[in-house]
Order: structure tokens, then C-alpha cells, then sequence
């Protein structure tokens, strides 16, 4: 893990922590007698739990700063993977109120006294509400496909969900927990569920009532290979998005309603007419609605997001692009083209046929870079092909590697990573095992739901063991400490 990322853990596990260390603060301070270990490892779960739904709601790739710093792969991966340890957290802390053990007093145990819940049958519903519908939110997300739910549908039966979680989660610890009592536990509380409540209002509420101002409207459309699209859209006003090349922004064409809207990476570099371009392959509903999408309707774009850019202290460049995982690369190479790069860039672009390949030298001028050269692969050549043939698996990257047309950078260099999920396993594992570091590897996911099996994935999931790990540490310390 890099020193920023580290940093970054810490700080959200320190947000994480903040309600339990505030609880054994404020208790020392108010005297109050201790109650058992296993009531209070409870209440340290059940605020454990709740801090990460609420700080979900900052995860959501959408966050701006966030993502232009850490990646939205990386922040989705984080939300996605820390909503699992926030079920597993919550399901355990009513358990951990000794369910099996009758508490101390003359009256016939009920669940609420079981459960040492205070504040009436209120926070019992509450409580057990705001888990069956985390239980139904993670459900939803993980076997979305499985299911066969829609893509749209599910962004809006996740968002609800996730929003009566947040109000039920809420209100029960404010009812009923014994230290949301304290008034500085509950100014904990007020603060984390305003960050959570900001976050969802900037992004589903502010910015599409900000989008009118801003907005664009298509001013070309051509098909520029098999079922993929170029679409330009021009600034309707002076004002400009502020982009870096290699980002994505998320596009609504023709309405401004919230939750209907998909990402596109930019695949221009920016320039002073603000124009923006994307490479759209026809994949469901809205992407082949693209095709009758009359010239100067109105486009609305909540961007730009995430970060898929060359670092500058890269020496060499290896982009290696399957499918419409060129969109971000043609971005690069007409920003590189832009600032007249110097250094030796490869663009290694698979993809089944070359009908389904977009023209990369036209559409980015990266034949007027100092130090380029592009090699293609196709799974079904026509005759007199003369590049290379298959797929860009881990065989297919060697042969590519050693081909002198490719004129390979050696392990040295910087590689860019963006296709289709197999592709970028079998790439990712591939350079792991010929020797190029961690560090010199920067993928980018056209999915939100990917598990990939490289040791680059594996990678993002031992930080999310290390995350967890460090939350049940802190729990601990803090049990002992109080
Ligand atoms: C960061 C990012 C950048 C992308 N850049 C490009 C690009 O430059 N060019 C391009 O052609 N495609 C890109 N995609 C993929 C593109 O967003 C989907 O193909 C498109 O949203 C499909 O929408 P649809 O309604 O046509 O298809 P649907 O039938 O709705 O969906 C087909 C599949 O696409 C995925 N999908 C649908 N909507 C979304 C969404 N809002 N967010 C994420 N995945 C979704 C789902 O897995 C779904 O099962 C990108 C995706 C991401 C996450």
C-alpha cells in the first residue's frame, strides 16, 4: 500500500472509531458505572457499524476530491467491500448482548430487555428495521445480476434503501443508545449523519439543480466502428469543465432527473473551447437510444471523476487498451500530444475484429508524438493482417511484449491498464509475474461490481482485511481502555 493510501485508512478508521472513543471519553468524564464487557462490545459494534453507513455515503465515487486523489475504482471497491463488514457488524451486535442470558431483574425477560434496549419498543423497531434493510441492500448489490435487476432500477432501490438505513439506523441509536445519552456522543452523531446527509444532497439534489446552468448540448454524432460512437458535446455558455485527461464524467441526455445517468470517460484532452468527447459502445437501453439522439439536444454532466492519468515522473508509458477501454488511452495520447511528451510511449489495443476498433492516430494525432508506436491484436483477423492475432490474455501479452513492432518499454515503465475484466485479470497477473512493481501499474474499471483474482486486486482486498482488521483492534482498545 502507498504512504497516501495508509494515511487515508487511518484517517477514515479514526472516523470509524470517533463515536466509540467519544462514548469512553464522555463516560470517564460523566462517572457513570461500567456496565458488562459484552454490553458495551455491543454498543462499540453498533457504533462501529452505523460510523461506516454513514461514511458510505462520502464513498460514493462521486465525491469529487476524493476520487480525483484516490481513484473511483479504489473508492468503490472501498465502499462496496466496508458495506460487507458493516453487516457483519451490525448482525453481530445484538448478539452480543448476551441474547442467551436473562437480564438482572424480578420481570419476565422480553426482547427489548434481552437486548438491553432502552427507550421503548420505538428503538427495537427501528433497530431491527434499519438491519433487515442493510441485510436487503448488501443482498441487492452483491447478486444484482444474479437476480436479474435492472441496472437502473437497482440505483434506485440501493439509494432508498441505503437512505431508510441511515434514518432508522439513526434514530434507534439516538432512542436507545445508552451513550448517544451524552450529549457530546450525540454531537458525534449529528455531525457524521449531516456529512452522510451533505453527501447525498450535493450529489442527487444540488448538482442536478446546478446542471442547467451548465449545461451542453450534442453537437456531433458519428459511428466510428462497429456499435461504437463518437459523441461531442459543446458548453451551452461561457462556462467550462475543468477535466484532466483520462477522467470520466457521469452524462444525462436529454433530462436532468437524478439516478438516471451513466459514466463515460472524456475521451479529448481538455482544450480551450471546452468541448468534450466520448467513445460509446452500445451495451443496453441508453447506450443504443444513442444512435437517434437528434444533434442539439441538451446533455447535463456531473464530473469530472476519478483519476487515470500518466504520472509525471513516469519514465516510459505502456497502455494496454481491450475494447472500449480505449476511450481514457485516446484522451491520453491527445493530451500528450498537446504538451508535446517527450517521452516513448506503446499502445498495445485488443479487441475481437478490427471493424470493432476505433481509429486511435486520427482520433488522438499520437503520430505526431516524438516516441510512439501502436500494435494491434484481433481475436479474428481478416486476410493480410499484419498484426497480432489472439486474444490479450497472459499468452497473448507475451507474445505482444516481444513482438519489435510493439518496441517493448521493459518493466520500467508506467502501464495503463483499461478493459474488459478477464483482460485486465489476465494483464494485471501477467506483469505481476514478469517483475513490473505494483507501483508502475494504474488500472482502470468500466464496471463499479468487479472482483478481479490478479494479486493487483488481491491487493485492495488485503487492505480491506487490514482495514476491518484494524477496526476490531481499535474496538478492543478501547473496550479495555474504558
Ligand atoms: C468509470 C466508468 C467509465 C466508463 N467509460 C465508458 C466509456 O468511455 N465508453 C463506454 O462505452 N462505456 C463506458 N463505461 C461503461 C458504461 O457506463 C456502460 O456501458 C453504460 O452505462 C451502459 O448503459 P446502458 O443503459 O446502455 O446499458 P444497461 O443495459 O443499463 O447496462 C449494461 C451493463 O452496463 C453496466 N452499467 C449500466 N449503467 C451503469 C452505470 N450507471 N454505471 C456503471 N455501470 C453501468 C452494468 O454492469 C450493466 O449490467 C464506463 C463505466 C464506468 C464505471
Amino acid at each position: 500500500m502507498k504512504k497516501k493510501q495508509l494515511l487515508w485508512v487511518g484517517l477514515y478508521l479514526a472516523l470509524i472509531l470517533l463515536p466509540v472513543v467519544t462514548s469512553v471519553l464522555a463516560l470517564r468524564a460523566a462517572g457513570w458505572p461500567l456496565r458488562p464487557l459484552w454490553d458495551d462490545g455491543a454498543a462499540a459494534l453498533g457504533m462501529a457499524g452505523l460510523a461506516i453507513v454513514l461514511l458510505s455515503f462520502c464513498l460514493l465515487g462521486r465525491a469529487k476530491p476524493l476520487s480525483s486523489l484516490l481513484g473511483s475504482d479504489l473508492l468503490m471497491q472501498a465502499h462496496q467491500l466496508m458495506g460487507r463488514t458493516a453487516l457483519v457488524v451490525l448482525l453481530l451486535h445484538p448478539f452480543f448482548y448476551s441474547l442467551w442470558a436473562a437480564p438482572a431483574g424480578p420481570a419476565e425477560p422480553t426482547l427489548s430487555t434481552s437486548l438491553r434496549i432502552t427507550g421503548g419498543s420505538w428503538g427495537l423497531f427501528t433497530g431491527l428495521l434499519a438491519l433487515a434493510c442493510l441485510l436487503a441492500l448488501v443482498f441487492t448489490a452483491i447478486f444484482r445480476q444474479r437476480i436479474g435487476l435492472a441496472y437502473e432500477r437497482w440505483r434506485w432501490i440501493h439509494s432508498v434503501l441505503a437512505l431508510a438505513v441511515l434514518v432508522l439506523g439513526v434514530h434507534h441509536t439516538l432512542v436507545s443508545g445508552r451513550y448517544a445519552q451524552l450529549p457530546a456522543v450525540a454531537g458525534v452523531w449529528a455531525l457524521l449523519t449531516l456529512l452522510a446527509l451533505a453527501s447525498w444532497l450535493v450529489v442527487y439534489a444540488l448538482r442536478p439543480l446546478m446542471q442547467r446552468a451548465s449545461s451542453f448540448s450534442v453537437s456531433r454524432l458519428t459511428r466510428c466502428a462497429d456499435r461504437i460512437w463518437l459523441l461531442e458535446i459543446t458548453p451551452q455558455g461561457p462556462h467550462r469543465l475543468p477535466f484532466r485527461a483520462g477522467q470520466f464524467v457521469w452524462l444525462k441526455i436529454g433530462h436532468r432527473w437524478p439516478h438516471i445517468d451513466n459514466p463515460f470517460s472524456i475521451s479529448n484532452a481538455p482544450d480551450a473551447s471546452g468541448k468534450l468527447q466520448f467513445l460509446i459502445k452500445e451495451a443496453g437501453d441508453m447506450t443504443r437510444a444513442l444512435a437517434s439522439c437528434p444533434l442539439g439536444t441538451a446533455v447535463y454532466v456531473d464530473g469530472a471523476h476519478g483519476r487515470f492519468d500518466i504520472p509525471a515522473d513516469a519514465k516510459a508509458v505502456t497502455m494496454l487498451a481491450g475494447g472500449i477501454g480505449i476511450a481514457p488511452m485516446v484522451s491520453l495520447l491527445a493530451d500528450a500530444v498537446a504538451r508535446q511528451d517527450p517521452r516513448p510511449i506503446r499502445l498495445l489495443y485488443a479487441d475481437k475484429c478490427p471493424s470493432q476498433m476505433v481509429d486511435v492516430l486520427t482520433l488522438s494525432g499520437a503520430a505526431n508524438l516524438p516516441d510512439f508506436k501502436l500494435l494491434r491484436m484481433v481475436e479474428h483477423a481478416p486476410d493480410g493482417w499484419g498484426e497480432q492475432v489472439g486474444r490479450l490474455d497472459a499468452d497473448g501479452l507475451t507474445r505482444a511484449m516481444r513482438d519489435p513492432a510493439f518496441g517493448s518499454l521493459g518493466n520500467d515503465s508506467c502501464h495503463l491498464i483499461c478493459g474488459p475484466d478477464p483482460m485486465m485479470d489476465a494483464v494485471e497477473t501477467t506483469l505481476m509475474r514478469d517483475g513490473v512493481p505494483a507501483s508502475l501499474i494504474v488500472s482502470k474499471h468500466f464496471k463499479y461490481d468487479f472482483s478481479g483474482r490478479s494479486p493487483l486486486a488481491l491487493r485492495v482486498r488485503q487492505g480491506w482485511w487490514l482495514t476491518s482488521g484494524g477496526l476490531v483492534l481499535g474496538l478492543a482498545v478501547m473496550l479495555i481502555w474504558r
